[in-house]
Parts: structure tokens; sequence; C-alpha cells
């Protein structure tokens, strides 16, 4: 049984932005519907989006390019989803795609609570706010799993 099933789980997003910043090869894993549903829309061609926002992941599927910029510089990172706008915030946030929807509920957060705890040093809405029921944690589980997998659909 998961440790989050018997310790209840406190998550209440900031909307901070930090789960969108990684390393200079971090991406953000997109399955061609969601690509269809952000270039529709951002209102731009799917050959622009293909060609300025993606790129072609080495196992499988696409994923959205991460940018250096001096946004990403002050906040001590290499790198930012090109999707963030100039104000540090999604610019397609009604149709993100599945990895940021589920996260910070992803297997390898929940395998264990010294995993969960320690993923606040990335987001600070971790054990703040009310506790999250456990059945929608499982499904945003499930869904972040079935992400990673359905990828060329
Ligand atoms: S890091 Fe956490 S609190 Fe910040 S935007 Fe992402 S999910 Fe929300």
């Amino acid at each position: 049984m998961a440790f989050y099933h018997s310790k209840p789980l406190r998550f209440e997003c900031t909307q901070c932005s930090q789960c969108c910043y990684g390393g200079k090869h971090a991406y953000v894993r997109v399955s061609k519907q969601e690509i269809e549903n952000i270039f529709q829309f951002l209102k731009i061609g799917k050959e622009q989006f293909e060609h300025d926002y993606l790129v072609k992941l080495v196992d499988h599927g696409f994923g959205i390019k991460m940018k250096q910029s001096p946004l990403a510089k002050a906040m001590g990172k290499q790198g930012h989803c090109l999707l963030l706008n100039k104000d540090g915030h999604c610019s397609v946030y009604p149709v993100r795609p599945t990895q940021c929807r589920t996260y910070p509920f992803w297997p390898e957060i929940l395998i264990s609570e010294e995993k969960w705890n320690n993923e606040v040093t990335r987001c600070e809405g971790i054990n703040q706010g009310d506790v999250v029921d456990v059945d929608f944690i499982d499904q945003q589980k499930k869904l972040s799993v079935e992400a990673d997998i359905v990828i060329d659909e």
C-alpha cells in the first residue's frame, strides 16, 4: 500500500512556477493530442509550433523545449519551459500537458514519504493547504504514468 494511504498528504499550488524550471536538457513531455490543443490555443500553425517549441525525444514522443534565459538565471536554474511567458507564468495553462497537471503526484515522488518531503525543495506547495483526497492522488498518479506511455497516439 502506498504510504499516502495511511499518511494524509497536504498540497496547495501557489503558482510559483518552480516546477516549470529544470536543467538544460529537461523537457515537458507532450502527446499528439496535447500538441494539437496547445497550438490551437496559441492560434499558431502546427508546423510553426513544432519547429519553434518541440523537441523529438530520444526514447519516444515529443517534449516542449527548455529555454535558457535571464529569468532562469535569476532563479539559479539552467532553463525553463519555453511556454512560460515574460512574467514567468504558463502561457497555455488551460491546455497544459498532463505532465504539468499531475505534478507533484508523480510515481517517482510518491514512492516514499522521504521523496515526497524532499520535493519541497522544488515545490513550495507540498505540505501546505488542505489534505488531498487519496482517490484524487491515485488518479493523478495513474494519469501521469499513462501520459508517459501513450505518448505517440
Ligand atoms: S512548484 Fe508547486 S507550488 Fe509552484 S507552481 Fe509548481 S506545483 Fe505549484
